[in-house]
């Protein structure tokens, strides 16, 4: 089946370049050259990714995320950012984008990054036991079935990645991984080299719905210098 790209993206010069290469790649596209434009065609078209810019008329990328995201789609979303400060990537993240990536960016490493997001998006479980299972970890339960991790019996609201990420973690408990690993393998993005703060801003936010005091996590224990474990 074709798959079908949004890019939302006020600039005529790269939406071209990005369509040219994504029909190249295989992928059918829809544009939009404003926010609420974006927002009206992410909803009602339901595409498989979103390229959202973050500087754009009408409404900008993180009102059309937010929208994208309180009307209950769970598409991938990669913001294009033309900006460097880092709390824009952060409040990307913190309002539900899958990932950014920064202006003036490589078409190479934007076409690995919609891949990956796709596939991730398609894929039932990253790193998940039989389908139908129940894992018991501790107070926590994951249902590979019904795709649910309930903690003291209680379902959690969990995205499609924290869900991922506690599956991932769960397969071997008490074994630590590197950020780095992490985003190769919830994250699909092989032999990653570079930022991961998307890792931490996705422990963070499972931790506020996951932890009896985030402040102090007693299931995803943090390894300084390694990586992240899931305590067992
Ligand atoms: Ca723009």
């Amino acid at each position: 089946m074709e798959r079908r790209i949004l890019i939302v993206e006020d600039e005529k010069n790269i939406v071209d370049i990005l369509r040219f290469n994504l029909q190249r790649e295989g992928y059918a596209t829809l544009e939009a050259y404003d926010g609420d434009e974006g927002l009206r065609l992410a909803v009602e078209e339901n595409p498989d990714l979103i390229l959202l810019d973050l500087m754009l008329p009408k409404r900008d990328g993180f009102a059309v995320c937010k929208g994208v995201r309180e009307a209950g789609r769970n598409t991938p979303v990669i913001m294009l950012t033309a900006r460097q400060e880092e709390s824009d990537k952060v409040l990307g993240l913190e309002i539900g984008a899958d990932d950014y990536i920064t202006k003036p960016f490589s078409m190479r490493e934007l076409l690995a990054r919609v891949k990956a997001n796709i596939r991730r998006s398609a894929m039932p479980v990253a790193g998940s036991a039989d389908a139908g299972s129940r894992l018991e970890r501790g107070r926590l339960t994951i249902d590979t079935e019904g795709m649910v991790v309930l903690k003291d019996g209680v379902a959690l609201e969990l995205t499609q990645r924290e869900y991922d990420l506690i599956c991932f973690l769960a397969e071997q408990p008490g074994k630590v991984y590197s950020r780095e690993a992490l985003m190769e393998h919830v994250w699909n993005y092989e032999g990653y080299v570079g930022d991961v703060r998307a890792v931490d801003v996705a422990v963070r936010r499972l931790r506020e719905k996951l932890e009896d005091d985030p402040a102090d996590p007693k299931f995803i224990v943090t390894r300084r210098g390694q990586g992240y474990l899931l305590e067992n």
